[in-house]
């Protein structure tokens, strides 16, 4: 049988090496050579050495989420170039790539000032591997530029701005969300990483998929949103600024020809997606009753428009979070807060894979204890 091999042009098409990112050669069953697999899952390295530097970040999702050649492929789309098809169906919320940063940086902006910081040790086959993104032209700065995501834990939620101080006596409500959105305001100085295999994953507005980095076990995850049949390509959404999406893209250069980009209803949900989200957060905090009844109103709307885009769990748990930090700050519906709370802690549970992730234990504290949420009973 042939033996497996590090090739020296790299193919993102072929199966590799999943620490070193070295191309294995497949027999003609198309099984993988004499390269070695995880003990537990359908994992492939070109080596035991491999395998066992794997381990620290392959360990908790082993058997969790797919791997390439076997549950999805990298191939060539018409009219894309690359993309990830799936090669079996996946079930909504299920993770269907875990994985690791071959390069991180502290700072993406650093990098491109040829300040990489990595905290990787950028072998020869995984640079070779990295120099095959886009831009093709481009330094190693370029593709992290280009291709990095962002590290930093991407909580599903929203803060809602706490009611104004001079409405109640409870002032203390969330400070600590209110820091957390500026950081948002911080991105380019986020760290960021580059992911070989998930930096293949195409844009689609809407999309069949979401990713979060698991930070907690050091791997960014791929989560189907819904039910994605064999054979089909799955995708996610660069950004979700709305009408503003097409300069992002254009930043990114290209063009998207998704469905929401060429049919105008479509189009619309995608917009009113965007609007509705800002309306919640502007409205939701206010000591105003009629302008929080607007913000829950428009909680409701995004709510059935996520079911007709099949929208990701993330979202769905980030809205009924919202809803129940507006909900909670009145005893009279306290009950329908409590509801949101539960779903939100479910959608989240689902999205992040394991009840022990710190938005999923965040969550489960405000089921069982909504009065240690700041905004709890601020206004009556
Ligand atoms: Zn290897
Ligand atoms: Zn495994
Ligand atoms: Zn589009």
């Amino acid at each position: 049988m042939p033996s497996a091999t590090a090739e020296s042009a790299y193919d993102p098409r072929a199966r590799s090496c999943a620490w070193c990112y070295a191309v294995l050669l497949t027999t003609t069953t198309g099984g993988v050579g004499s390269g070695v697999s995880c003990a537990a899952c359908p994992r492939s390295f070109c080596s035991g050495p491999c395998r066992d530097m794997d381990w620290s970040t392959h360990s908790f999702w082993c058997g969790k989420a797919g791997e390439k050649g076997v549950d999805f492929e990298i191939c060539h789309i018409s009219g894309k170039g690359l993309g990830m098809i799936a090669k079996r169906s996946f079930e909504r919320g299920e993770k269907i790539l875990a994985e690791r940063p071959v390069l991180t940086t502290t700072n993406v902006v650093a990098t491109c000032n040829d300040q990489t910081n990595t905290t990787a040790a950028a072998n020869e086959s995984i640079r070779v591997a990295a120099m095959s993104l886009t831009p093709l032209q481009g330094s190693l700065d370029d593709k992290v530029h280009a291709n990095g995501v962002c590290l930093e834990s991407q909580d599903p939620e929203q803060p809602t701005p706490p009611p104004p101080p001079q409405t109640t006596t409870t002032s203390n409500s969330d400070d600590k969300e209110n820091s957390e959105q500026d950081d948002d305001d911080d991105d380019d100085n986020m760290a960021a990483g580059l992911f070989l295999t998930f930096s293949r994953v195409n844009h689609d507005c809407l999309g069949n998929a979401d990713h979060y980095f698991d930070h907690q076990h050091g791997v960014e995850l791929l989560v189907a949103n819904h039910r994605i049949e064999a054979q089909t390509e799955i995708t996610f959404p660069y950004t979700r600024s709305g009408k503003q999406r097409q300069i992002c893209l254009e930043w990114r250069g290209f063009t998207c020809h998704c469905k929401a980009c060429q049919i105008p209803f479509w189009n619309d949900q995608v917009n009113a997606m965007c609007t509705l989200d800002s309306r919640i957060t502007q409205l939701g905090g206010c000591s105003c009753d009629q302008k929080r009844a607007k913000a829950v109103q428009s909680a409701k709307t995004l709510l059935v428009i996520y079911d007709r885009v099949q929208a990701s769990c993330r979202d769905y748990a980030r809205v009924h979070y919202d809803l129940f930090q507006i909900l909670v700050l009145q005893n009279d519906t306290m009950p329908e807060a409590r509801r949101h709370m539960l779903l939100a802690h479910d959608y989240a549970l689902s999205f992040c894979g394991y009840d022990q992730h710190e938005t999923v234990l965040k969550y489960r504290g405000y089921v069982d204890h909504p009065e240690r949420h700041g905004n709890y009973r601020a206004i009556d």
